[in-house]
């Protein structure tokens, strides 16, 4: 009877833990289910925000193909209005000099910006200063201007423009604007005697890969001819060849040295002559049509 009592009573423990057992795996069951339907709800949602994020930006690239269009007629459309724009490109060479500021004051009364391809003159830094206060361009004449030694070797002429790039960032605070003159123009033949026959063309390929662009001239003030070129001679000189310049652009060589007062002088017959041609005036950029004398490629 004992036996048959702690019998049953075993028997109901069993069942007791069972059924626990039971419950404790369907609960886990149910919060098992719970989890997987959230999942999935989070999941949808999230195909949803992917489909849409899809949708705009398939919108987003046709109105990016759209505006790339619209920019590339504009810039067409600007490209060939500018065609027809008469440009003078005043520049003044070797300085700055006792003149620079006589043909600052020039330059602002007539209300005009020109290109100063410049030299490195220690003494003169405030010159460097006024000229970028102005608005005016600065560009680079190498520092020395020295033949024999520019010209000697394509890694002596490219320390030499790298020294005045470093020394016209350092009084104006400017970066360098990697525009380029060589002195003598790129088709001198001076460079031969001190670096070879081949030393320009591996100098314009080598500066060509440290990203400088070069101008040269096709309108000659032949202020450089003489000493002293008569005032006249500078104006009639810039007058005629301007009207006779390529597509209307004129890039126009003059010097601003000591002894070229005749140049100060011819400055504003020069600027009233070319408004009257037709001309404006602007500085010289990377994008400035390039009177080249000697192609690169
Ligand atoms: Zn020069």
């Amino acid at each position: 009877m004992r036996r048959r009592k702690s019998g049953s009573k075993l028997i109901r423990l069993i069942e007791f833990i069972l059924f626990g057992a039971l419950i404790f795996s369907l609960s886990n069951m149910i919060m098992a289910q719970a989890k997987i339907m959230k999942v999935k709800s989070e999941n949808s949602k999230l195909t949803q925000a992917i489909d849409e994020i899809k949708n705009s930006n398939e919108k987003l690239t046709e109105k990016n193909e759209v505006l790339q269009t619209t920019i590339i007629e504009k810039k067409d459309l600007y490209a060939e209005k500018m065609k027809d724009v008469k440009i003078a490109y005043l520049t003044f060479d070797d300085g700055p000099s006792k003149n620079t500021l006589d043909i600052l004051k020039v330059l602002k009364d007539y209300n005009v910006k020109a290109t100063f391809f410049v030299n490195g003159h220690k003494s003169l830094t405030h010159l460097y200063k006024k000229i970028a206060k102005d608005g005016h361009a600065i560009a680079n004449h190498t520092y020395s201007h020295d033949y024999p030694t520019i010209y000697k070797s394509v890694a002596n002429f490219k320390n030499d423009v790298k020294k005045l790039d470093s020394f016209i960032t350092e009084i104006t605070g400017n970066e360098p604007n990697h525009i380029l003159r060589y002195p003598g123009g790129s088709n001198n033949t001076i460079s031969r005697k001190h670096g070879g026959k081949n030393i320009m063309k591996d100098i314009l390929k080598a500066m060509d890969e440290e990203g400088y662009v070069y101008f040269d001239w096709n309108v000659d003030s032949t202020d450089a001819s003489k000493y002293r070129q008569d005032k006249d001679k500078i104006v009639s000189s810039v007058l005629s060849q301007s009207k006779r310049a390529r597509n209307g652009k004129a890039v126009i060589l003059m010097h601003d040295l000591g002894p070229k007062i005749t140049t100060v002088q011819a400055l504003p017959e020069i600027i009233t002559g070319l408004r009257e041609q037709g001309f404006i005036f602007d500085v010289i950029s990377k994008d400035t049509y390039k009177t080249q004398f000697t192609k690169i490629k």
